[in-house]
């Protein structure tokens, strides 16, 4: 357990050394960042008008274009592109899903990521060091013998990677930091990995913009009503502007961590609540950097479902997000009524590494030889960065 290994004092000290992941500098989001239509252009009536310019607004701005809509469409966002949950992601990306439709989109995904990296101007900071899950009894094992049934005949009708079940030995080859004593086997897939979330949007916004699609930063919208024929009145005001009312045929809500708050704007109640989610990213730690100089190439995303934490490399440290449980997960606060207040913009809660080192004691997260990790990232140099964040 977490707590042996670690003493109280250098909890302590970790406790006290937790920082709140600083603001990335939207400089690194390269050549596509700050192109945004002035907000004296905001047109008077648009095809489809996306609130939000997270992953999704972007995301959705593009495919409106490859659906021929891009020149009639258009995304408000009250700050910058990536100022909601997705700048802080971890950026996982899987071929993975136990789904059928997720699936394809999963796949769909990665393979247009695949794409993207190799244009030139495109930086997406796009590792694809494959996937590990681990598998520690007897009923996730006939979920994976299940999901990767389903996957060899998905791979025969629509091609796709395969997954591999393979044996501890293997799983120690792969991933060197895994202590596999206990581990029945594991499930491993080809080209999974992770992506920078801010480089990714900032692509899907610039090829929504190839194809006509205008993006208004600072630009809020502040009422949203739907009209008797079908339309929809949405006002938009930009920051320090006059309110400017579009006529749309369609409104996609993209607001992400504010979606329940734009939808109460048209009286539309969204089923959604702003949760805390936490990850750790550790100092180097010597065992991956020497891996990475070794191998030239990152560890394996590991997941662990028992265990409820995903993990991967960080530069040469790691980064673990570890799920917390129902009773320790912590929503937004009470007084934001489920949510987050509007003038809020790339925000953090504050740390609590003590809530994740219990939720990380009470799931058996040692599957990875954490312990020696972590105690002598607390014993030689004590600073954790602490993310903590919303999802
Ligand atoms: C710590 C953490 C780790 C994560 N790791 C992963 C991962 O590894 N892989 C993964 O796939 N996902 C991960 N996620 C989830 C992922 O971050 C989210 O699913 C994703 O970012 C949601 O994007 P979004 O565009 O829907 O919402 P958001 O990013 O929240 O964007 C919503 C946008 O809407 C704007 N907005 C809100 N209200 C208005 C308004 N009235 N007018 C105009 N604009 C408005 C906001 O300013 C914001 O920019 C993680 C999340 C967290 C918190």
């Amino acid at each position: 357990m977490l707590s042996k290994l670690l003493p109280n004092a250098a909890r302590s000290v970790a406790r006290s050394r937790v920082s709140v992941g600083a603001v990335p500098s939207l400089a690194s989001s390269g050549n596509f960042r700050s192109r945004s239509s002035a907000a004296s252009d905001i047109p008077s009536e648009l095809d489809t008008v996306v609130i939000g310019g997270g992953i999704t607004g972007c995301a959705i701005l593009h495919q409106l274009g490859l659906h021929g809509v891009g020149a009639s469409s258009a995304i408000f966002e009250k700050d910058e592109l990536t100022s909601g949950a997705t700048w802080h992601a971890a950026g996982l990306i899987t071929y993975y899903h136990g789904g059928n439709n997720f699936k394809f989109w999963h796949q769909e995904g990665v393979d247009l990521y695949k794409k993207w990296q190799n244009e030139e101007g495109i930086e997406l900071s796009f590792n694809q060091p494959g996937s590990i899950r681990l598998i520690q009894n007897e009923e996730r094992m006939k979920e994976a013998l299940y999901t990767k049934s389903k996957s060899e005949l998905y791979q025969k009708l629509f091609g796709g990677p395969q997954l591999h079940m393979i044996g501890p030995e293997e799983v120690k080859r792969l991933h060197p930091l895994v202590n596999t004593d206990g581990l029945l086997a594991a499930l491993y897939t080809e080209g999974d990995g992770h992506i920078c979330p801010s480089s990714c949007t900032q692509a899907f916004a610039a090829k929504a913009r190839e194809l006509g699609g205008r993006i208004y930063r600072q630009s809020p919208v502040t009422d949203l009503k739907a009209m008797p024929d079908g339309t929809w009145e949405v006002t938009v005001t930009p920051n320090g502007g006059e309110p400017h009312v579009v006529r749309a045929r369609r409104v996609v809500n993209c607001a992400g961590l504010w979606c329940p708050r734009v939808g109460e704007k048209a009286g539309i109640h969204t089923p959604a609540v702003t949760l805390q989610h936490q990850y750790v990213i550790t100092e180097t730690v010597p065992e991956v950097k020497a891996y990475h100089e070794k191998h030239g190439h990152q560890l394996p995303v590991l997941r662990d479902l028992e265990g409820s934490y995903y993990l991967r490399d960080e530069g040469d440290g790691i980064l673990i997000g570890p799920y917390e449980d129902e009773n320790l997960v912590q929503c937004a606060p009470r007084e934001w009524k489920g949510s987050l207040p509007e003038e809020i913009a790339f925000y953090l809660f504050d740390g609590d590494i003590e809530r994740l080192m219990d939720s990380m004691e009470s799931r058996h997260i040692l599957y990875l030889r954490l312990e020696k990790l972590v105690s002598r990232k607390f014993s030689t140099d004590p600073h954790v960065g602490l993310r903590t964040a919303l999802t």
